[in-house]
């Protein structure tokens, strides 16, 4: 075995270009025999990748975000839920509600865009905020979901964006006792639709919701939604008392996951990549 091996900077274009780069050789002789074999490969690459995109742009119509958003907007109608779309600019007293005040770690991560204003950096907040509403009907259940933006100052890159987009879903009035059941019943129904097979459930901490119930997935057990339920400690900021499950999943990771990626940075919303087609072909 020689020493000689790809440089990072070909590596770092293997990989953004989707080359497997388990499978390749990847111990040479001399630069020259390396370089050659990079230059052959790569050209091969964005050939396949132009292709690739010609049929986004030509055909398919869709990105695979889109069709997993429209995928599950359908499977949650049919389960009753309705779509609802609210602001992305929220007040800094909404989320005081949410116990996010200047001293809370998340206030860290919050783009403020004046004292008064920042973008969401969950949908959680307007959500509590139409249960409000909704609550004076006298009919049970109500059901509801967004999928929208949501911003947080993020500094692992692998498997966090700083802008993503977020399935929140709310379901008010059950029995307690069904609670449980319901929102795992509820979060391997979104983890089906988005094509994950392999998922499973953990109790996590959370600084903002308590102890919640997670969604892992993949070989390296990555998180892909938190669930709650109520009655909830936040409830009463919000004057709720009502019963309820609610979930959110990111669907970058998602995404991520059933593509067997193991890092986001293509499945986010970015100008470098398309559907996960690097775009520097
Ligand atoms: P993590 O601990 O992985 O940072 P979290 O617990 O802070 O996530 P939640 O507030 O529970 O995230 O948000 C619900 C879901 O939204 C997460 O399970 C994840 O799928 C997604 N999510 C949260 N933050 C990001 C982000 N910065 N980029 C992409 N997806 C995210
Ligand atoms: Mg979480």
């Amino acid at each position: 075995m020689n020493d000689l091996t790809w440089t990072p900077t070909q590596v770092r274009r293997l990989k953004e270009l989707g080359v497997d780069l388990e499978n390749l050789r990847a111990d040479f002789s001399t630069p020259v025999e390396r370089n050659k074999l990079f230059q052959q490969i790569e050209k091969k690459q964005v050939k396949k990748e132009k292709a690739r995109l010609k049929e986004l742009l030509t055909k398919a119509g869709k990105t695979k975000i889109e069709t997993l958003a429209d995928d599950l907007t359908c499977v949650l109608n049919q389960q009753g839920f309705v779509r609802v779309a609210t602001p992305i600019i929220i007040s800094k007293s909404a989320l005081a509600k949410m116990t996010i005040d200047e001293d809370h770690p998340l206030s860290r991560q919050v783009y403020w865009i004046n004292e008064k204003q920042c973008l969401r950096p969950m949908l959680a907040p307007n959500l509590y905020s139409l249960m409000v509403d909704f609550n004076r009907l006298n009919h049970r259940p109500i059901r509801f979901f967004e999928i929208g933006s949501c911003f947080r100052k993020e500094s692992d890159g692998s498997r966090h964006n700083s802008e993503f987009t977020m399935l929140n879903l709310v379901e008010m009035g059950l029995a307690k006792e069904k609670r449980h059941d319901r929102l795992k019943e509820l979060a391997a129904i979104i983890a089906k639709t988005a094509g994950l097979n392999d998922f499973r459930f953990e109790n996590e901490e959370s600084t903002v919701y308590g102890t919640t119930l997670d969604v892992v997935a993949g070989p390296a057990n990555i998180e892909v939604a938190s669930g709650a339920m109520g009655p909830h400690p936040l409830d009463a900021a919000w004057g709720i008392t009502d019963t309820w499950v609610g979930i959110g999943f990111g669907l970058e990771r998602l995404l991520m996951i059933s593509q067997g990626d193991t890092s986001i940075g293509k499945w986010g919303k970015n100008l470098s990549y398309l559907n996960g087609i690097r775009l520097s072909l």
